[in-house]
């Protein structure tokens, strides 16, 4: 069975991450260490890294992800945003590291109208400069798909698959989020359908380069291009869909992280891990 997790606070300490995740029942932590609308990158003192260590250790080290801010755009020819969005994945990459968790999951960012590929080479070169500059020893960066909103990059496998071999570097991997592939036009409704679109992914992107899954229902249509987030079951895709994914044995040592509104909307909930609980079994 996969692992199941969510998107949890941490507000004042990052360690109040597990406590969070704890109280819902969540196996696997994504957080937004700083305000996700704001430039800024986590900045931890060696006191906080020591607690957090301890911590993450005394919670057996689930799968652990930061999010980084939605700013960040490595695509655009925006001569301003570049050295920013920079230093910041940077700045993201180098705290995770230091607090020994898994992976930085990140959005390239949109294009602006220029194409992917005139934009590949910029995207490139960033990803290659913030990873120098960091130089993770065990975090990952992880580059997740996106509906395909307003010439966002990574909208189809086929581009995820573009910049994981451009970068050419083993630390970066990617992240699947199911409301975005079935806003971008990946039918994920049926179990044949799921199973389809994880064997595009496997033979366009490779399930090796595959980190985590972000489990979400979509309250926009098909094809609709819209990230309208929704919980398990009571959106577009439906409850079948996220049971053949979380049955696909290809997927079984993967977080499923919910980033769900939640049944009172203040975001993924005991109710959430519940149905994913209930449909992986
Ligand atoms: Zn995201
Ligand atoms: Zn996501």
């Amino acid at each position: 069975m996969p692992v199941i997790g969510a998107h949890v606070e941490a507000r004042k300490g990052l360690w109040n991450a597990f406590r969070n995740a704890a109280a819902i029942g969540a196996d696997a932590i994504q957080v937004h260490p700083t305000p996700p609308g704001f430039w800024g990158s986590p900045k931890p003192s060696d006191e906080d890294v020591e607690r957090f260590r301890q911590e993450y250790a005394d919670a057996g080290r689930p799968p652990f992800f930061f999010h980084a801010v939605y700013l960040i755009n490595l695509a655009s020819d925006d001569a301003k945003v570049h050295p920013r969005s920079e230093s910041t994945l940077a700045g993201y990459l180098a705290a995770a590291d230091r607090l020994g968790i898994d992976g930085v999951i990140f959005h390239v960012g949109s294009h602006r109208g220029i194409g992917f590929e005139a934009a590949l080479p910029g995207i490139t070169e960033r990803m290659r400069r913030a990873l120098e500059r960091a130089d993770p020893q065990h975090t990952r960066l992880l580059i997740e798909n996106n509906a395909g909103t307003g010439g966002c990059v990574g909208a189809r496998f086929e581009e995820i698959r573009a910049m994981v071999d451009a970068v050419g570097d083993p630390r970066v991997g990617s992240c699947l989020d199911t409301c975005h592939a079935f806003a971008s036009g990946y039918d994920l409704r049926t179990e044949a359908g799921a199973r389809e679109v994880v064997d595009e992914w496997e033979r366009v992107v490779g399930l090796d380069r595959l980190d985590a899954i972000h489990c979400n229902d979509s309250m926009s249509g098909l094809g609709s291009n819209r990230d309208r987030h929704q919980n398990i079951g009571l959106g577009e895709i439906g409850e079948e869909g996220f049971r053949a994914l979380l049955h696909d044995s290809r997927l079984a040592k993967l977080p499923f992280i919910l980033e769900v509104p939640g049944f009172e909307g203040l975001g993924p909930d005991a109710a959430n891990v519940a149905i994913l609980r209930r449909l992986a079994a």
